[in-house]
């Protein structure tokens, strides 16, 4: 088989040649985003899609759920926003961290609308002449927003509010407390802050019922195969991994392996060296916790996670050459590794070949 050649005639390396493959379910993320879409009644569901979308990648995400009908799209900064790119028709992007100074002129340019946090972001706006945004008002969590009384104090006048939001603590403990009086101080405000509509959950959000849905729900990690909560049932994997196996050996009964000797092996045991390490957002908690797939066989993590390289071990069946996938169904990967479910995707690495299927 001849490789593909670059310009220049070079040989040149395609996703496809390498060593580590993120394969990413397009059909998942729908099928994820009408769930969530459901579950939100008669609310608009939108997406969050920071972080790049949450490491899949924002611009894919974007067009696939904005072809499911998705309308509304919320990233961190203008950088995030910029990076997007032109929206598919009928998509509308808000900008969560709202206005500095640095951002005046990219937001006044347009489209998109800032979320905005605080009274010196309210002002700015307002003296900028800017048009339609978000505002968001902190009920409780104590990180953006203003607070309920800004919120009422005159100092919004005059804005074209599309969306009133605040942002819930702890919708992922349906029993915190919390959850009620924050829904409660929300809905307060909604009577008294004129805006099209209102916003108030994420995943978890959701589901803790009708109440939280409001005019548009604003999932993130329910979209993208994580479970928000306890009884999230449902939700399909997304972003799965694959990894090539660069060499195959035994370690003898009593021999370690890894860095640090921190994994012995009980008896001879066929050992299978996986290109995929913590550079790759594999990270060290997954070290003698964590496991590979080989055609449904586990095979667990022998040792420390290296940077670029994880042993594991394996049935005589695998060999050099082989693809294992690396087990990470979010909620029982964090579990082994102690990481949240939301770092474990927005760390995936860059060295992935990445395909949609
Ligand atoms: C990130 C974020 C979301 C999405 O949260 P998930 O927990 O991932 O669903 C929603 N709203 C705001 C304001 C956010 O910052």
């Amino acid at each position: 088989m001849s490789s593909p050649r670059g310009s220049g005639g070079r040989p040149t390396v395609t996703p496809d040649a390498l060593p580590a493959r993120l394969t990413l379910d397009g059909r998942a993320l729908v099928q994820n985003w009408r769930l969530l879409a459901r579950l939100s009644g008669p609310a608009a569901c939108g997406a969050a899609v920071k972080a790049d979308g949450y490491g899949l990648g924002a611009r894919d995400v974007v067009a696939r759920l904005a072809a499911a009908g998705c309308r509304d799209f919320f990233v961190a900064t203008w950088g995030e926003a910029e990076a997007l790119g032109q929206l598919p028709d009928g998509a509308v992007l808000s900008v969560l961290h709202g206005v500095r100074e640095a951002d005046m002129a990219l937001a006044l340019a347009g489209p998109h609308r800032p979320v905005l946090n605080s009274a010196a972001q309210v002002a700015r706006w307002k003296v900028a002449g800017g048009g339609a945004c978000d505002v968001m008002v902190d009920t409780g969590m104590n990180r953006l927003g203003l607070t309920p009384e800004e919120a009422v104090s005159g100092l919004l006048d005059g804005l074209a509010i599309e969306t009133l939001m605040s942002h819930l603590a702890c919708a992922d403990e349906p029993a915190h407390p919390l959850n009620a009086s924050q829904r409660a101080a929300f809905a307060a405000l909604g009577e008294r802050v004129p805006a099209r509509r209102t916003s108030l959950a994420n995943s978890a959000g959701i589901f803790l019922g009708a109440d939280y849905a409001c005019d548009l729900t604003r999932p993130g990690l329910a979209l993208y195969g994580g479970r928000p909560a306890p009884g999230a049932e449902g939700l399909a994997q997304v972003a799965r991994i694959e990894a090539q196996v660069l060499q195959v050996r035994t370690a003898d009964a009593g021999t370690p392996v890894g860095y640090g000797a921190t994994w012995t092996a009980e008896r001879p045991t066929r050992i299978a060296v996986l290109n995929i390490g913590y550079a790759d957002g594999y990270l060290r908690g997954f070290s003698s916790r964590g496991h590979a797939l080989a055609g449904g066989v586990r095979c667990p993590v022998a040792g420390r996670v290296s940077m670029d390289l994880l042993a594991v071990a394996v049935p005589d069946t695998v060999g050099e050459g082989d693809w294992l996938e690396i087990a990470y169904a979010l909620p029982e990967a964090a579990e082994q590794s102690g990481l949240s479910q939301y770092e474990l995707l927005t760390g995936l690495g860059r060295r992935y070949g990445r395909r949609w299927s």
